[in-house]
């Protein structure tokens, strides 16, 4: 299984996962145009998405999911009540994310395998009811992807626990938050139990997940007005040695390029 991020950010957030014949979106958050450009520049060609699954209903996430559904015919995965919302409206197929359960995702016209590509959601705190985590596992290989949650909540690690890579978001900096441009109501949302995660709230949030299996942590959903990459990197640097995962490689996600593509 390979993970590619395509774009990180409030600007847009999309990750594609190649396992073995099947093609998954993490959210759909860029417009089509977007998007289009971030395939080409990942060398993959969008007719082949089989599935979209949907983390939550924010527009920087589902901006588009629905209309790449139709144009690809990918089947949309997503909780029951964001099944209305008018960024999803034009997908052709949906089906409903059962949460806490791990649903194999196969080949539309291959034979089901032996080893199906499988995802689990997990419900987190947000102000977008629900939002969920992913868990994804294919051939005994694990990753987890987490953005856009309130507070640190340790109840979600045992589904979410000992990837192989981690996907988290490490947003802001309260420091820069607090004397940023922001308007107030902004802060106080970001900052709330239904915002994003501080850097150190990510690397809290890391400290529940990691497990001796970790070999990547992919910092996701930086803020580009209230973060910086170093800041976000010291925080995630500091809880793996205090964990002893010192071997980890720590990479951020861009909002305006797509990543490596890594193997789970
Ligand atoms: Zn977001
Ligand atoms: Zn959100």
């Amino acid at each position: 299984m390979h993970l590619q991020v395509l774009s990180s950010g409030s600007g847009g957030n999309c990750t594609l996962v190649r396992a073995g014949e099947v093609n998954l979106l993490i959210d759909a958050g860029l417009t089509l145009k977007e998007l289009e450009l971030r395939f080409e520049a990942a060398r993959f060609c969008a007719r082949n998405i089989h599935h979209i699954a949907l983390t939550h209903g924010h527009l920087d996430h589902a901006r588009s999911s629905g209309s790449l559904a139709k144009r690809t015919g990918a089947i949309l995965h997503l909780c029951e009540r964001l099944m209305r919302n008018k960024s999803v409206e034009q997908a052709p197929k949906m089906e409903t994310l059962r949460i806490g359960t791990a649903t194999p995702l196969p080949h539309p016209e291959l034979p089901p395998t032996g080893d199906p590509l499988e995802l689990c959601a997990t419900l987190i705190p947000h102000d977008a009811v629900p939002t969920v985590a992913f868990r994804l596992e294919h051939k005994g290989r694990r990753a987890v992807y987490l953005t856009d949650m309130g507070e640190p909540a340790p109840a979600i690690a045992g589904a979410l626990r000992d990837p192989h890579l981690l996907v988290l978001e490490f947003n802001h900096d309260p420091e820069m938050l607090r004397k940023g441009p922001y308007p107030i109501n902004l802060k106080k949302r970001v900052a709330g139990r239904g915002g994003h995660l501080s850097n150190d709230q990510g690397a809290e949030v890391l400290g529940h997940l990691a497990g001796p299996n970790l070999h990547t942590l992919i910092l996701a959903h930086l803020s580009l007005k209230n973060n910086t990459r170093q800041l976000a990197v010291d925080a995630a640097e500091a809880k793996l040695a205090e964990l002893g995962l010192e071997g980890v490689e720590v990479i951020v996600a861009d909002q305006d390029q797509v990543g490596r593509n890594i193997e789970v």
